[in-house]
């Protein structure tokens, strides 16, 4: 039975697909992108999102978006996204979930501290990560380190990427050379992840008290859904007036997001996988919505991403990751085992910088802090 027989000409397919890295029968009753998306989610990187920072660190409070929370916004939206474009929902869906699985603890902030320890090692890209975490980290198969995915799911995993880094990982990194597109599908859950984080993000910042709904009104896309809310539900207040402008705030998104990205997609005549590569990006909001978009995107930025509660947790987060990285990298044999690099290996400093990174960044918000109080303070154990 062909599961994707619904699909446009120029969405991804499992026939068209330039496979796995690894040979592997086909699935039984599941189309390729069904099956990358169920490992994702059965891997230990998946979990451990739950337990990561989006932009509050998870102890703050338990109704705040996580990587994990996020995550399965971002694939709702793209899913039903795809739905209407007649994309491939499968590959969009398993991109949204795995596309943070690379992420450190602290969110940024922990990122931005990572990549600084690693600056004479090759630096830390979380975009990078996420694509090591699939391709080489996870430990389920016996045949195989990583997950063995798809190469489309792979690509949209690696969203950007350095052009040297992108020499180095041979035929993933070839778009970022030719600057070719990748499926739509990886356009697409790029888009949602931005319509995920800026609404939930106007949200969790509401619930924490650290933006005020008077605030908000600067922008003129919130202040007409608001004004939208208040007219058909005159007297509604609190957090009832909040989900309901913030819903229509995704929805229209979501609804620009289709209707220019079909108009694109038809005035380019795109009629294959191939052709969507070689055009400009064609998952796009209009410029009017762009626009809106970039004025959010600042007023996050300078009025929550910045503000002076956030900054002490960002300063706590980039002091626990610093002094974990050069702790383990002045003592390795502080590390586990599978952590530690043979004496005699050949750039052996290096290794081990990566090994050190690849443990750091696996760690959740919580295991890090216990990690960090572990060294440091004298009768913890
Ligand atoms: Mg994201």
């Amino acid at each position: 039975m062909n599961l994707e027989a619904h699909l446009a000409p120029y969405a991804a397919r499992s026939e068209i697909s330039r496979g796995r890295r690894f040979d592997e029968p086909p699935p039984a009753s599941r189309s390729e992108f069904q099956r990358d998306r169920d490992r994702i989610i059965h891997s230990t990187s998946f979990r451990r999102l739950e337990y990561k920072t989006q932009v509050f660190v998870n102890h703050e409070g338990d109704l705040f978006r996580t990587r994990l929370t996020h995550s399965i916004e971002v694939a709702q939206i793209a899913r039903s996204t795809a739905r209407n474009l007649q994309l491939n929902e499968d590959l969009v869906e398993a991109i949204s979930l795995a596309h943070d699985l690379g992420h450190t603890p602290f969110g940024h902030a922990g990122q931005e501290a990572l990549n600084a320890c690693m600056k004479d090692y090759g630096g830390f890209e979380h975009n990078l990560q996420s694509l090591r975490v699939v391709d080489a980290l996870e430990e389920h198969y016996g045949a195989f380190d990583g997950l063995n995915l798809m190469f489309e799911t792979r690509e949209g995993i690696l969203k950007h990427c350095s052009l040297a880094n992108a020499r180095k990982l041979g035929d993933i990194g070839q778009r970022f050379i030719e600057k070719k597109q990748p499926t739509l599908e990886a356009q697409l859950a790029n888009l949602a992840d931005e319509i995920a984080y800026n609404n939930h993000d106007i949200d969790d910042g509401l619930r924490s008290g650290l933006l005020t709904t008077m605030q908000l009104d600067e922008i003129d896309f919130y202040a007409r859904h608001r004004c939208e809310v208040e007219a058909v539900f005159p007297g509604i207040s609190g957090r009832r007036a909040i989900h309901e402008t913030i819903r229509r705030m995704i929805n229209a998104l979501v609804v620009d997001l289709i209707h220019e990205s079909r108009t694109r997609i038809q005035d380019a005549q795109v009629k294959t996988v191939d052709d969507v590569r070689s055009a400009a990006g064609l998952i796009a909001f209009s410029d009017q919505m762009s626009k809106e978009a970039v004025q959010l995107k600042q007023f996050l930025r300078v009025n929550l991403y910045h503000h002076y509660q956030v900054n002490r947790m960002t300063s706590k987060a980039r002091r626990i990751i610093t002094e974990l990285f050069e702790a383990f990298m002045q003592e390795p044999r502080l590390l586990p085992p599978d952590y530690q690099t043979a004496n005699d290996m050949a750039d052996r400093v290096h290794h081990q910088a990566r090994k050190v990174a690849d443990y750091i960044a696996g760690m959740t918000d919580r295991y890090a802090m216990r990690e960090h109080r572990r060294l440091f303070v004298v009768d913890e154990i």
